[in-house]
């Protein structure tokens, strides 16, 4: 196999999917209307994200806090209805980009890290999962690394884009040709601290936004003109 195509691994949350506005607004929102504490489901919520987010972890452990059982497949109704077409959380520049893509004859590989039936349900009602070649969901932090160096070889070019330094620093220890890009969402007037409302609506993003890495990275807030390059 003559490897002549240029290979590009696409994060999901945070890179293409604003899971800020997603999860920590609007379903939380839902949410908080079951009388769950504001404070509760987001701490409970770090702490499930460690070994892979999935609503069924999150719900468990808020009930373990508060000593409450909550109607989980009620909650998991109102995911379902309300929550069933996501494409309006993807960052504008998403699908013009992935239609480039796939006309340049690009590969294109989702990577993205948390449990699969969750992550899965996010990229498929987004409505983009059928322009990826191939999808990998990992488990545990770190393991992207791994899938970028199994397939290193079959492609002449690597790019990988991610909002996570560490995993970025960890795919350059691995394989040490890729172009990193490092996605920051963030608007630079977001940076500051603000009202509450603005806080989620970047929350996780800013979280990596203020990590150092070892390596230097290609910084980019568009994918417009990441293909050109
Ligand atoms: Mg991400």
């Amino acid at each position: 196999m003559h490897p002549i195509k240029t290979g590009y691994f696409l994060d999901f949350d945070h890179t293409l999917f604003n899971t800020d506005e997603f999860f920590h607004r609007d379903v939380r929102d839902s949410f908080l209307r079951f009388g769950i504490d504001a404070k509760c489901w987001e701490e409970s919520y770090l702490a499930v994200w460690p070994t892979g987010y999935a609503l069924e972890k999150h719900v468990e452990e808020i009930c373990r806090r508060s000593g409450e059982k909550l109607p989980l497949n009620e909650m998991k109704q109102i995911v379902r209805d309300s929550f069933s077409d996501l494409s309006r959380y993807l960052f504008p520049d998403v699908v013009p980009f992935l239609e480039a893509a796939k006309e340049a004859e690009a590969w294109l590989g989702l990577l993205s890290f948390g449990d699969e039936g969750w992550q899965r349900y996010k990229v498929t009602s987004s409505g983009i999962d059928t322009y990826f070649d191939q999808m990998f969901f990992t488990a545990g932090e770190g393991r992207k690394a791994e899938v970028v160096l199994e397939h290193a070889r079959e492609f002449r070019r690597i790019v990988v884009v991610d909002n996570s330094s560490d995993e970025l620093d960890r795919i350059k220890d691995a394989v040490p040709d890729a172009r990193t890009i490092y996605m920051n969402r963030v608007p630079d007037e977001l940076t500051l601290p603000d009202s509450e409302v603005s806080r989620l609506k970047f929350l996780e993003a800013r979280r990596y936004a203020g990590k150092v890495s070892r390596y230097w990275h290609d910084v980019s807030k568009t994918l417009h003109g990441i293909l050109s390059v």
